[in-house]
Parts: C-alpha cells; structure tokens; sequence
C-alpha cells in the first residue's frame, strides 16, 4: 500500500517493519512491529542486547500527511544490556528519550516556530501548544549539545525586556556569526557571571572584545573575568542615553515655566529626538520656530546634534579630542540632564573610544537587539522565563537540528 510506503520512507525504521496502517477515527494509525531478523539495542548505549520482556503499546504522533493525523503504534521490548548493566528499554530510531512524538515531528513542529507564533503552529498542525513546546524544547535541547562553541572571540552583551514593566534577560551573542549564544534571567552581576561559568575559563581567555552598555555590573563583571578583552561600549547604548537625556530637559522646562510653556511644547517630542532628515515637512516648520526662542530645550537639542558628529571621525586621536571640546561645552550648557550624561562619558571614555577599534562589532549588536525584540514580540502566550529564552535559541542560535531521513520543511 503505497501510504505504508510513504510512511516508511519519511522514518528510520532499521530492524522494524511496518505491519498495517489504518483509518482510526479522523486519524491514521500505523503499526509497528519488530524485524525479526535484527536483534533489539539498548535505549541507553545501542548496543545489542537480550531480549527480557515486550510493555505496553505506545503511541508516538508523525508529521500528519494532508492534514491527516498520524500516530505509530508500537509495544516496544526490554532488553539486558552487558555494557549498561541492567535491563532498558530498546532503542527506538524514530524517536528520542521518552517523548511521545517522533523526531521528525518534532522537527517539523520547531522548523515552523521559528516564523510563527506557537500558538499558530498549533492551530495549523492542530495540536496543543504543550505539544510545540515540547518539539521546540528537544530540538533546542539538542541544538545546545551540539553546536560549536569553541570559535567565540568578540561577544555582544545586551538585555532586553521580557514583559513590560522591567523584568530583563541578559543576552549574549558571538559579533563574528552574528548568533546567540546565552541568554540568562535577569541583568545583574549574577546573570553575566553565569554566563563566564558556562563560557568555562579557557573559552574566556580567547575573548578579544566584548561589547557592552555603560551597565556598571556588566562592566566590573567583565573586567574581572576577561581582563584581556577590550571593552567596547556599544553606541546604541550610548545614543540612547543622550535621547534620555535630551527628553529630561524638554521635561524640566515645562515643569519651570507652567503651563503656557507646555502648549507650545505639545507635540515636539519626536521633533528635538528624531534625525533631522526624518522630520515631516511640518515639524520642520515647528523646529524653525522653536529654534528662535532661546529655549534650553533647543540647547539640549544643539548638543545631541553636535555628538552625532563624534561617531563619524575615523581616528581615534581626533574623535578624542572632539570629544573633549563637546565635553566642555556640554558642561558649561547649565542643563543638569546634559552635564550628567557629559560625565557618564567622561567616566567611560576609554571603553567609548574603543568603538574606533572595533567599528564593525558594535553595528552588529545593535543589528542583533532590534531582531531579539522582533522575535520575541512572537512570544505571546510564553509566561516563563525558561520558553521565552528557548525562542530565543531557536530563533537566534542558528543551532544545529537534529537528522532525519525526510525534510519536511
Ligand atoms: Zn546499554
């Protein structure tokens, strides 16, 4: 029958057979029996063992075929293994450990959660979300044990929010693939010194840059377990500080002069934050007017214009000395929230002047944060830690999957 055919083609299926298949109810059920002409393996080693005893039968589902469950059912034996000294039960190709689902499937199921909501995947193959869970659980499981980690020279760190209000992760990535390759809960000294745990002392020895927000525990964390390692601050991290900075002006100002002073202010926002090439026609009328009025929100805006300048020396020496003069200038503004953010760069001016040593690596992390919040905005319906962090590995660890005989996707 050609279903069985099919059936046998998309499993390995050495040293079993496939006895029947039949409609069973709006599914399809194939059975499994042993190949009498091969003898059973051990679950645990694979290698041939005796024959003890047969269990229950048990089901596994298989990639659905036109839409079309399918399960296998099997009643798989117990064997005495001489190596593993004891009795197991037999090794089983089709499927990994004691998940209920075949490998495939749980391929197939992942493949497509790495584009869709789970909950989608769900619908569309018509399963639990439990059951897409657990596909993205093994092949990720799997993924980890058996990438290579051993080419790690330059990382990314950087966090981002798992739910609104602040609940973060730490994330960390490999600048030179372009791939995560930890993400951990939370952002303290603990969350980054997990990480050099995992990363193990000699992979740690090979780091040759490691970039980084302005994060004081990030910052100590890192001096003291990579001391080689040159510190980058990344300048996404940085622009984002000055945008904070700059806000806090425009804030302070309506609290000083009240009420009049907030109506003109309405709307601008966006006007003194966005780059000046991205304003509409008229909010570039409203800054020209704005501009006239000696406003300190307009100095705040001058300065945060002016520092765009810095990342585009190409030397070190002469960004250095540019920074410096906008320094002055920035502490002599009498704006609090500027004078503050100039001394935040002052504090870390070394890590900041690194980013003209290593350009490339600092535009990649940016790259990888916007994507790990695109991704992550997929995560409906994941309220822990551990399923939010394994759609992040599946989605951005380029892991390797495990093998099967037919690809599906
Ligand atoms: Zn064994």
């Amino acid at each position: 029958m050609l279903i069985s055919k099919l059936i046998k083609n998309t499993l390995p299926l050495q040293g079993f057979r496939v006895a029947k298949v039949s409609n069973c109810g709006e599914s399809l059920a194939v059975q499994v029996i042993p190949d009498q002409r091969y003898s059973p393996r051990c679950g645990r080693c694979g290698q041939i063992g005796r024959y003890r005893d047969t269990r229950s039968v048990r089901s596994f589902r298989h990639v659905p075929l036109w839409g079309i469950e399918v399960n296998l059912y099997y009643a798989p034996r117990r064997v005495r293994c001489a190596a593993c000294v004891g009795v197991y039960v037999e090794m089983m190709p089709w499927v990994a450990g004691k998940r209920r689902m075949t490998t495939a499937l749980a391929v197939f199921l992942a493949t497509w959660a790495k584009d869709l909501p789970w909950a989608r995947v769900a619908d569309l193959f018509r399963c639990s979300w439990g059951t897409v869970n657990n596909a993205v659980a093994y092949v990720v499981d799997y993924g980890l044990a058996h990438r290579d980690l051993t080419k790690i020279t330059n990382i990314g760190v950087d966090e981002i929010s798992r739910k609104r209000g602040h609940v973060y992760l730490t994330n960390v990535y490999d600048l030179d693939r372009a791939v995560l390759i930890w993400s951990g809960d939370g952002r303290t000294k603990d969350t980054i010194k997990a990480f050099f745990k995992f990363l193990g002392p000699e992979r740690g020895k090979q780091l040759q840059s490691i970039c980084c927000d302005m994060w004081q525990p990030y910052v100590e964390t890192v001096q003291e377990y990579a001391p080689d390692a040159t510190l980058v601050f990344d300048k996404f991290h940085i622009v984002s500080h000055l945008m904070k900075a700059v806000d806090e002006v425009r804030r302070q100002e309506i609290n000083e002069k009240g009420k009049e002073h907030k109506e003109l202010m309405i709307k601008t926002r966006y006007i003194w934050l966005k780059n000046p090439w991205n304003l509409t026609a008229y909010q570039n009328v409203r800054l020209r007017s704005l501009e006239k009025l000696n406003l300190k929100i307009n100095r705040a805006y001058l300065l945060k214009e002016a520092f765009r300048r810095f990342w585009d020396y190409t030397s070190r020496a002469w960004a250095e000395k540019y920074l410096r003069w906008w320094f002055w200038w920035a502490t002599h503004s009498r704006l609090e929230p500027m004078r503050k953010f100039a001394w935040m760069i002052r504090n870390h001016e070394e890590g900041i002047l690194n980013y003209f040593k290593m350009r490339i690596t600092n535009a990649t992390v940016e790259g990888l944060n916007n994507k790990a919040k695109v991704v992550s905005h997929r995560a409906y319906g994941f309220r822990t830690p551990t399923t939010f962090i394994r759609n992040l590995y599946l989605c951005m660890a380029d892991l390797p999957m495990p093998q099967t005989v037919h690809r599906f996707v």
